[in-house]
């Protein structure tokens, strides 16, 4: 892997985010590779779900060959760090997210695209939710059911013959 000017400026930055990483990495006396960071910073850029295998196709891109271990390793100590949170879809690779905002996932049954949804009515009904003898951190929702394309794809394949060629 090339070693990058960028990576020990991002490294050493001062943002509150790169700090918790790097006092994550020195509570835990780990070493502040320059990997590390490389793979930290590309998430920090990617807005929605990933999969290891895209985040190591953007890695190649920017000209970074890290190995699929190395991607693995930092993603599973991003998870402890509580910055990063993996979802298993029914019958899909899992994904990976920054945990940011809280938002509600909505996902079809029929073709596993996924769909995030903000609902202010209900972060705000968590927010003020306590539960007993429990501290929530924060929470994820999942909605199943079916994707607008599904339902027009099975209504057609419902329809008659004789109503298709009407149109
Ligand atoms: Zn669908
Ligand atoms: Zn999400």
């Amino acid at each position: 892997m090339r070693t990058d000017p960028n990576i020990e400026e991002f490294a050493s930055s001062n943002s509150p985010i790169v700090r918790k990483f790097s006092d994550y990495l020195d509570a835990r006396g780990m070493r502040k590779t320059a990997e590390r960071y490389a793979i930290f910073n590309r998430i920090q850029s990617i807005n929605g779900h990933f999969t290891i295998e895209e985040l190591q196709h953007m890695l190649d891109e920017d000209g970074f060959r890290v190995s699929r271990s190395t991607i693995y390793n930092t993603i599973e100590l991003l998870m402890e760090a509580k910055m990063l949170r993996r979802h298993v879809f029914e019958g899909m690779q899992a994904q990976y997210e920054r945990i940011s905002l809280p938002h509600t996932h909505l996902i079809c049954t029929t073709c596993g695209k996924v769909k995030e949804v903000r609902d202010t009515n209900f972060a705000a009904f968590m927010n003020a939710r306590r539960f007993n003898a429990f501290n929530a951190d924060h929470y994820c929702l999942y909605v199943y059911g079916t994707c607008s394309t599904c339902a027009r794809k099975s209504k057609r394949a419902r329809e008659p013959q004789g109503n298709k060629r009407r149109q």
